[in-house]
C-alpha cells in the first residue's frame, strides 16, 4: 500500500491511537507519525515502546506541519485540544477524530478549524475494555466498520483520502450523518454498555447477600457483562453526557420491553417469552453471518473457566 499522508499526528496515545499507529506502520500508510498525550507518564511509555516516530510535549508541537491530525482523546476534551492546535494547523491539512459520539464532537471542534483546513470526523467501531499506550494492536480495526461523518462543506478529496486510510487500517467504511450515527451507536453500543454497567452494579449489591458466589460462578452470561463494564470510566462518562438524547430514547424503549417481559414472567406467558427469544436468536445469527462476531461457543474462549 502507498503512503497516504506524509505526516500524521495522533493527539492522545491510548488504545485507539496506538492501534492506528501500529496499523499505519503495517500498511505503510504514513511517512511519519508524531504523537502527544496529556501525562508525562504516557509520553514516556510511548517513547520507550516506540509507539510513534516522535513524541512531543505539547499538542501544538505534535500537530505542527502534519498533513493529518487525529484527535484520539476522550470526547469531553476534544474541543479544548482543537483550540490548542488551531493556530499551527497547516493549510490543506485534514483534522479528524475517533470519538464515539459525533454531533457533540463536531459542535466542540468545528469552531476551532481555520479556513483552508479540512475537518472530517470519523468513528472506528472497534475497541476493547483496555486503555492506555500499551493496549493498542495492529489488528484492532480489521474487518470492523469505520463510520465517516463529513460535516457541511467537507472537501470530497479530503473525505476520500481519510476513507482510504481507514480501509488501509483494515476497516470497512461507510459515510453517515452525525445525528443518525449517534442514534445507531446508542442502540448498538451506548445503551448496551449502560445495561452491562447496571447489571454488574446489581450483582455487586447482591454479593452482599450471596457472599462471593457471584464472582465464583460468573462463567455464565454475567462474565460477558463484566468485560463490557470494565470499559474506561472517563470515556463512557463522556459518551453518555454527550449522547444524551439518543441514549435516553433507546433506554426508554428498553424499559418498556423489560416491563413487558417482566409481566410475561409474572403471568406465566411462556408463548411471549419464547417468541421474543426466537426473534433475538435470529439477530445473533445475522451478526455472525455479517462477520461481526464468532459463532464459536463461549465466544471462542474454549474450555477456559
Ligand atoms: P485511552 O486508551 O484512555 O486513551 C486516551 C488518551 O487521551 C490517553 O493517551 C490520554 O493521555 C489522552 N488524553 C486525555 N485527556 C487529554 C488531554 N486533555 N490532552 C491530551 N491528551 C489527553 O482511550 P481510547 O480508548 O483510545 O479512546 C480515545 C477516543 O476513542 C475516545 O474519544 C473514545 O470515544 C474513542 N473510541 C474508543 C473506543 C474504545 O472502545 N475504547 C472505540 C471507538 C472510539 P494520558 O494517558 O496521559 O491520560
Amino acid at each position: 500500500m502507498s503512503v497516504l499522508y506524509g505526516r500524521v499526528a495522533l493527539i492522545g496515545l491510548g488504545l485507539i491511537a496506538g492501534s492506528m499507529a501500529l496499523a499505519m506502520r503495517r500498511g505503510g500508510l504514513a511517512g511519519e507519525i508524531t504523537g502527544y498525550a496529556r501525562s508525562s507518564e504516557t509520553r514516556d511509555i510511548a517513547r520507550e515502546i516506540g509507539l510513534v516516530d516522535r513524541v512531543y510535549d505539547s499538542a501544538a508541537d505534535a500537530a505542527e506541519g502534519a498533513d493529518l491530525v487525529v484527535l484520539c482523546v476522550p470526547i469531553g476534551v476534544m474541543g479544548g485540544v482543537a483550540a490548542e492546535i488551531s493556530a499551527v494547523l497547516k493549510p490543506g491539512a485534514t483534522v479528524s477524530d475517533v470519538g464515539s459520539v459525533k454531533r457533540a464532537v463536531i459542535e466542540a471542534v468545528a469552531p476551532h478549524i481555520p479556513e483552508g483546513v479540512h475537518f472530517v470526523p470519523a468513528h472506528p467501531m472497534a475497541g476493547t475494555e483496555h486503555s492506555g499506550p500499551r493496549s493498542g494492536f495492529a489488528e484492532l480495526f480489521d474487518n470492523r466498520w469505520c463510520l465517516i461523518v463529513p460535516v457541511e462543506g467537507s472537501d470530497r478529496a479530503a473525505v476520500e483520502r481519510l476513507e482510504a486510510l481507514w480501509r488501509g487500517l483494515g476497516s470497512n467504511t461507510e459515510e453517515m450523518d452525525a445525528d443518525h450515527h449517534d442514534l445507531v451507536c446508542a442502540v448498538t453500543s451506548h445503551a448496551p454498555h449502560l445495561i452491562a454497567y447496571t447489571m454488574v452494579g446489581v450483582a455487586d449489591d447482591m454479593r452482599r447477600v450471596t457472599d462471593s458466589e457471584v464472582i465464583k460462578f460468573s462463567a455464565a452470561g454475567f462474565r460477558d457483562f463484566t468485560r463490557i463494564a470494565a470499559s474506561d470510566p472517563t470515556m463512557w462518562r463522556d459518551v453518555f453526557l454527550s449522547n444524551k438524547d439518543a441514549t435516553l430514547e433507546v433506554l426508554g424503549r428498553f424499559t418498556e420491553e423489560l416491563f413487558a417481559l417482566q409481566r410475561a414472567i409474572r403471568t406465566g406467558d411462556g408463548e411471549h417469552l419464547h417468541q421474543y427469544f426466537t426473534r433475538t436468536r435470529a439477530i445473533r445469527r445475522e451478526i455472525v453471518e455479517a462477520g461481526q462476531d464468532t459463532d464459536a461457543p463461549d465466544f471462542g474462549r474454549g474450555a477456559r473457566k
